[in-house]
């Protein structure tokens, strides 16, 4: 069995201070947190993962019970997240991370206070042909409300129907096969990712 460790958010204070951003999200001991999803959704657009403009976020519910409360586990380099559902336990890949699952080393999310549940958006950049470009992953704590946007990887193929919900993109094929070509990482500084021990 793989051994999960913790996954930390980055210090995305530091990142919204040198935005000079001003959101309507709180700070609190230096992190930032939200009430509510649409605090989380301000959080993602102002993140701006890959310093790309956000235009869609979607907030993730369980497509069989319809929670909204998940445990996350993510591979930062391989660019993959895995939901599970707090309240059915079904399992829901992220955007295109049931190409890329069988590659990941996934670690559990977890946030600074010990929480491990969290409600979840998914930020979406378009490039000029309105293609994904980069995805981003916002979790806020369901325990002490801290926002954080735990991993992000960009798109370089397209079309990219696949990797959109319905709910960002009301086009009429988001159910077909996978998308071909491939993706790079981005090998950005600040992530203070800790790899799962090999199994
Ligand atoms: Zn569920
Ligand atoms: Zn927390």
């Amino acid at each position: 069995m793989r051994c999960l460790k913790r996954y930390v958010a980055r210090d995305t204070f530091t990142l919204l201070s040198l935005l000079g951003v001003d959101v309507a999200v709180r700070k609190s001991a230096g992190l930032w947190c939200g009430d509510d999803f649409d605090d989380l959704a301000t959080y993602i657009r102002e993140h701006q993962a890959g310093g790309y403009p956000v235009q869609h976020v979607v907030e993730i519910s369980c497509r069989h019970c319809h929670g909204s409360a998940f445990r996350v586990t993510v591979d930062d380099e391989e660019g993959c997240a895995l939901i599970l559902c707090e309240g059915c336990r079904a399992e829901t890949p992220i955007a295109d991370s049931a190409d890329h699952v069988e590659d990941a080393a996934l670690e559990e999310c977890g946030c600074p206070c010990g929480g491990e549940a969290f409600s979840v958006g998914v930020g979406y950049a378009m490039n000029a042909d309105n293609e994904v470009r980069w995805v981003s992953l916002g979790l806020r704590c369901l325990a002490d409300g801290r926002l954080g946007v735990y991993t992000d990887w960009k798109i370089d193929y397209a079309p990219t129907a696949t990797v959109l919900p319905v709910a960002a993109h009301p086009g009429p094929s988001i159910s077909s096969g996978p998308p071909q070509g491939r993706r790079d990482r981005r090998a950005g500084p600040g992530r203070a990712v800790r790899r799962a021990a090999d199994p």
